[in-house]
């Protein structure tokens, strides 16, 4: 039997009415109205994408949005400047910085920059470190999204082999503390589960996947992972964003993949449409702390 499919939009979809709902809630109770502020520095398209997506996402939740553009080659001091006026500015509740920035800028000296109160995106390192120690203030958009993926298609995690491919700040890494966690009052997200992660360094990196319970590629090559990697019945996470002949496509090939795994991610509609729906839970959460 063939992947039952993933349907990351409807679960997305899902999460954004929570959030509109929680939003309306909290604004009748007199609480601020939660605002994001997102920065786009240069004109990378990708970015754009993202970045109007998001701004469509806040205002359909009642999350006011607004967007700061920078030049390409404006200086890393502009940004900072910047950012110093959105942290003290009472209104925004989370700011986001859409990465990558241009090659001139020392992304972490912005990261940092950004008051981690107001880091939707939990990057800044005090965010990474109370996720690290189990007492998360937020958690990461697109592994929330991933684990909010699973809890709500039914798919458990406790005790159970997660190999994740990919070590990346943004996604391979904080996917591997958030699953391997053990669940808590202050953690409830946590996975319990035994997680691996592979990399470009990882020797006989199909025999590791061909373990795995739950498979999470974000590797960012196209159709990386093939059926041949996949233990049978798996579910498969696709993280992938990548354009091939003008098509979006994963890091998962569906094609060689679905026949052997148990669920499977679309590309589009899976993971992406999560991610913002996070993010709004994020700035909603800012918004209540503030
Ligand atoms: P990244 O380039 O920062 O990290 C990729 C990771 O994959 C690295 O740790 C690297 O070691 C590993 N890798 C690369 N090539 C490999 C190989 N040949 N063998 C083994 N490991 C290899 O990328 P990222 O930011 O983690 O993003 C990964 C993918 O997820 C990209 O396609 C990106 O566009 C996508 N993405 C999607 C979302 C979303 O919302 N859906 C969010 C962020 C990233």
């Amino acid at each position: 039997m063939p992947a039952q499919q993933i349907d990351g939009q409807a679960i997305a979809q899902a999460i954004r009415a929570e959030v509109a709902a929680n939003v309306a809630r909290h604004v009748a109770a007199g609480g601020q109205r939660p605002g994001l502020a997102a920065v786009l520095v240069g004109d990378n398209p990708a970015s754009e994408i993202y970045v109007r997506n998001k701004r469509k996402a806040c205002e359909d939740a009642g999350i006011a949005s607004w967007l700061h553009r920078l030049p390409a080659t404006a200086a890393q001091q502009d940004l900072l400047d910047l950012i110093g006026q959105l942290n003290r500015d009472p209104g925004v509740s989370g700011i986001l910085v859409q990465l990558p920035l241009p090659k001139h800028m020392d992304e972490s000296a912005v990261i940092r920059a950004v008051n981690p109160l107001k880091d939707v995106d939990c990057f800044h390192p005090e965010n990474v470190g109370l996720l690290t120690a189990g007492h998360p203030r937020y958690l990461p958009c697109t592994p929330f999204g991933i684990q909010q993926m699973l809890a709500r298609t039914g798919i458990p995690t406790a005790g159970r082999r997660v190999v994740v491919v990919g070590r990346s700040n943004i996604v391979g890494k904080p996917m591997t503390l958030i699953l391997m966690q053990k669940p808590s009052r202050s953690f409830p997200e946590a996975g319990d589960a035994t997680v691996t992660v592979v990399h470009r360094g990882t020797v006989d990196l199909p025999g590791i996947t061909r373990q795995a319970d739950i498979l999470i590629a974000a590797v960012g090559v196209p159709r990386f992972v093939t059926g041949d990697m996949v233990k049978p019945g798996a579910a498969v996470i696709d993280v992938g964003i990548n354009s091939v002949e003008r098509k979006t496509v994963g890091d998962v090939d569906a094609a060689s993949v679905a026949p052997v795994a148990g669920w499977l991610s679309p590309v589009p509609r899976g993971v992406g449409p999560m991610t913002i729906s996070m993010l709004l839970h994020n700035t909603l959460r800012a918004a209540m702390m503030g």
